[in-house]
Order: C-alpha cells, then structure tokens, then sequence
C-alpha cells in the first residue's frame, strides 16, 4: 500500500488502536506515541518491538498530510495550511493567548454554507474531512510548534467547514480528544460551531456531551440573513432558536452567539434590539466580531462606534456579550483565505 492509500491510525478509537496478540498493554503504549509524543514515524516507537513497528508501518500511516506549511501572525498566532492525499487543501490556526494553547481546526474543505462575507464560502464546497484529517490537524499543530498533543486545552471546530453537516467525523474527532487515552481534553472546552441546522443540534443534543455550541446568528430577521448566508433559507429563525431552547433542555450549556459585524447590513438599532427578543429565555453568550476584510470580500466592518452602540443595546437588556477580534490578519487571517489565495 503507498503512503496516501494506508489508514491513518487517527481514524481509530483510542482503545481500539491495534495490539499484538496477547500484548493489550501495547495499544496503550502505541495511543501514547501517538497523542502525548506525538510521534511523526512508527520508527521513532522505541519501546515498541522492531517487528510490530515494521507491521504497523506496513498497514497504517499516522498524519495523513502530505505537506504542512506555517505562517507566523504578528498577535502570536500561527495558520496552518495543510495539503491532504488527494491534493486539495484545508487550514489550521494555534492562538498561544493567555497561557491557553488553543487551536482552531477545519472540518471541511471549503464549505456548501457559503456564507457572504466568508473565504471559506467564497472556495464552494471541496469534501468533508475524515476522522484521522480532523485530529491530524491537531497532531501536526502540536508537531509543528514543538509541545506535546496532550498540551491542547481548547479546541474550536470553527475553522473551514460547517462541522454538523460532516456530523460523524467531527464526533468522532471530538471523541477522540476527550477519550482518556486519546487527548485528555474535557468537552467544555471543544466548540462546535454551525451556521444553524436545527435537525443536527437536537441530534447533538442528544449526544449529552457538554460541548460549547457556537451558532452564527448574524442578523435578527430573515432578509438580512438570507443576504449575508444564502443558504439560510432552508431554515428558518424560529426553528433555530427553537432547536437552542431544545438544546438547553436537554441539558445542553449556554450558547455562544457570533454575530460578525457588517458596516450598514447588520449593525443598526432595530437589528440590537431583534436579537435581544431572539434571545429571550436562552442562556446565551454574544460575540460582536468586527469583520475581517480580505481580498474580494464585498462587506466593510462596522465601526468601533457602531459596535459599541450595538453592544450597549444587549448589555441595558442584560443579555451578556463581548467584542472578539479575530485573530492573524496579516497572514491570511480570514479563515479560508490562505487556502483561496493558494490556489
Ligand atoms: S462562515 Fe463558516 S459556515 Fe459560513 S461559509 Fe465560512 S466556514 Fe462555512
């Protein structure tokens, strides 16, 4: 089998890693190369029997990227973009803010959502990631910057992609960062970011894992979001909540709401005031996102005075919010951008 055609390792539970017969305490020792070592070769397993490793080496590769490349942000963020077996390319981006290693991961190439004022949308959509494409990120992230997988602590599936429309991949991805022999990460601390599809978020629901959910709102009212995300039309406003009000009483914790602002489209009065009534009776977070232009993009952020008006509004109706700025502008920091601009 060549490089590209092997599973990857990664697609795999943690505890269902192979072993030799007899040997069950060896699948532990290879799921630690794997996710604490980060281990780029099979060849690298010292403690692992030279025959096993040629074995392993024979059926299985580990990162399944052919090639990884990294772009230094002048905030201390680094973008990855990878190139997968099959050519195409997707995007990876590490935030060391804080003391918090926190990464970024992409579910997709590209993305059917084709929201307006997004790279990613702009590309059309590529293909969903695998399992072993999802957590690789995160793998050669870590490889890359020189800290053990295990280190992670916050992830959000918030790079290229609508990840409930790849729904079992990006599962199994967070299975297995919370598996204990995987990446030991607790499920308050993974985002699951969708455009809002009210079918996926009940079946998430009922899931029963305390993730973060992350729904791009960006307007109160149908028109304007049907401008900003086409695809929008297939769902309407009143069924997303409804099925973040389902959410929450299936014991599902607080949203967050990102709402990217877009000078003169979505940043008016009436608008702050529809998404304080949206919002009414939800455990709710909102995060303003002043927009991030890149080449193409057809929008203008909002200004700092605009955003604060909008941001006063919630704050007087108690609805809890803050301004995020998105982070490594200068490195393509729309997410999708690098991967557009690279072909
Ligand atoms: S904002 Fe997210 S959901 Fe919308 S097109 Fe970009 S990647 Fe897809």
């Amino acid at each position: 089998m060549s490089e590209t055609t092997k599973p990857s390792l990664l697609g795999l539970e943690p505890d269902a890693l192979p072993a030799p017969e007899g040997q069950p305490y060896r699948r532990r020792q290879l799921a630690d190369w794997v996710y604490l070592h980060g281990a780029s070769s099979f060849a690298a397993m010292s403690n692992l029997p030279a025959s096993w490793r040629t074995e392993l080496e024979t059926g299985y590769s580990l990162i399944p990227f052919t090639r990884s490349e990294r772009f230094r942000s002048h905030d201390a963020s680094v973008r990855y973009l990878f190139t997968l077996a099959d050519g195409r390319q997707t995007e990876a981006v590490y935030m060391p803010y804080s003391g918090r290693k926190t990464l970024c991961l992409s579910s997709m190439v590209g993305c059917p959502a084709g929201c307006a004022f997004c790279a990613t949308g702009a590309l059309g959509f590529g293909r969903n990631l695998s399992r072993a494409e999802i957590v690789g990120q995160l793998l050669a992230v870590a490889v890359g910057e020189g800290f053990s997988p295990r280190e992670v602590r916050n992830v959000v599936l918030m790079g290229m992609g609508e990840a409930l429309l790849n729904y079992d991949n990006a599962l199994g991805a967070v299975r297995t960062m919370i598996h204990p022999q995987g990446l030991e990460m607790s499920p308050r601390r993974i985002t699951l970011s969708t455009v809002g599809l009210p079918g996926r978020i009940r079946k998430l629901a009922a899931e029963k894992l305390p993730l973060v959910l992350a729904v791009s709102l960006h307007a109160p009212d149908e028109e304007t979001r049907r401008h900003i995300i086409p695809t929008a039309h297939a769902h309407s406003l009143d069924d997303i909540i409804a099925s973040l009000h389902d959410w929450q009483n299936a014991g599902g914790r607080r949203v967050t709401i990102e709402y990217t602002m877009l000078d003169g489209v979505n940043d008016a009065l009436w608008q702050a005031e529809g998404l304080v009534e949206r919002l009414s009776g939800l455990v709710a977070h909102v995060n303003l996102i002043p927009f991030n232009p890149w080449g193409e993009a057809r929008f203008r952020s909002s200004s700092r005075v605009t955003i604060e008006r909008f941001e006063k509004v919630l704050v007087r109706a108690g609805v809890s919010v803050s301004v995020r700025f998105s982070r490594g502008r200068d490195t393509g920091g729309a997410c999708g951008q690098l991967a557009l601009t690279r072909g």
